[in-house]
């Protein structure tokens, strides 16, 4: 697997487990804005490999919510449910190498090891993986696929708006699942295969999502991949002060109004543009952010 890095190539990555809100506008905002200010592509990829957390129409509500914004893709847009070749591709160069292994433990049998060694870990709410099943599953059935990640010592990277950053991998997460219990593969896998086969050399997304990048660069080492450049995005907070999402009160965008969601975005992100017109407010906050983030 190789990707071509030669130019800038942008993504906004909506999983459509409904419409846009808000929050998910500050990231399309922003990495659409970053692709034109480096004069780069910008490309939309429904992320619809958790089947069951997808909600019917909500991809299609999504890009139609991008074009009322003037936020539109140069190219096709992508659903990751229909290509699932190159996952199992990648899934099987892993475990030619050695890298990933079946596993057999349920959150359970997880929760029990974790006990058992005087430690209950958790990340996000998932338990940190105790390596079990890496010596061999012992005649239990594989249940998932994990990736090892042994000697991966601290990951380091520096996201062009949090600055420098750490994550002692082994420790803090444990070995990942890349193919889940239930047959359907992890986003992990799935975001770093297709950044790479889309040739995407900048990910701009949102601040919650910047715990998985040390994931993401240690799978893309394993699989022999270029690392893209990473920016994580403000989040907008919901009335309980957690990130804004469907259930703590996020409403879908009001298309009678683009603009001022537009406008709203740009707070959040600290642009300074002001226009009573859609495309010179774009083009103001294309200005604007080349100011913000100098191109890298
Ligand atoms: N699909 C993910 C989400 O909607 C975003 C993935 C990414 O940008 O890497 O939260």
């Amino acid at each position: 697997m190789s990707s071509d890095r030669s130019c800038y190539v942008g993504r906004f990555a909506p999983s459509p487990t409904g419409p846009l809100h808000a929050g998910s506008l500050v990231a399309a905002l922003a990495s659409w804005l970053d692709a034109r200010a480096h004069g780069g592509r910008w490309l939309v990829r429904i992320e619809d490999v958790d089947g069951p957390r997808c909600v019917a129409g909500a991809d299609h509500l999504i890009l139609q919510q991008l074009a009322a914004c003037g936020l539109l893709p140069d190219g096709e847009p992508v659903w990751q449910s229909q290509r699932c070749a190159p996952y199992e591709q990648a899934l099987e160069q892993l475990q030619a190498a050695g890298l990933a292994y079946g596993c057999a433990c349920t959150r359970a049998d997880i929760a029990r090891a974790q006990e058992a060694a005087g430690q209950v870990q958790q990340r996000h709410g998932e338990l940190v993986y105790p390596g079990t099943c890496r010596a061999g599953l012992n005649g239990r059935p594989a249940r998932a696929w994990r990736l090892s990640t042994e000697n991966s010592g601290r990951i380091e990277w520096t996201d062009r708006r949090l600055g420098a950053q750490t994550q002692d991998l082994e420790r803090e997460v444990g070995d990942f699942v890349l193919k889940r219990a239930d047959g359907l593969w992890a986003y992990q896998l799935a975001v770093v295969v297709d950044d790479a086969l889309q040739g995407v050399t900048d990910v701009v997304r949102g601040e919650d999502l910047a715990d998985n990048t040390p994931r993401q660069l240690w799978l893309q080492r394993q699989l022999g991949l270029a690392a893209p450049r990473y920016l994580h995005t403000p989040l907008v907070l919901g009335a309980n002060g957690e990130k804004l999402s469907k259930q703590n009160g996020a409403l879908a965008l009001d298309l009678s109004d683009p603009l001022a969601a537009l406008r709203q975005a740009g707070n959040t992100l600290g642009l300074q543009a002001e226009s009573t017109s859609l495309p010179d407010w774009l083009a103001k906050a294309v200005q604007a952010w080349r100011g913000m983030m100098p191109a890298c």
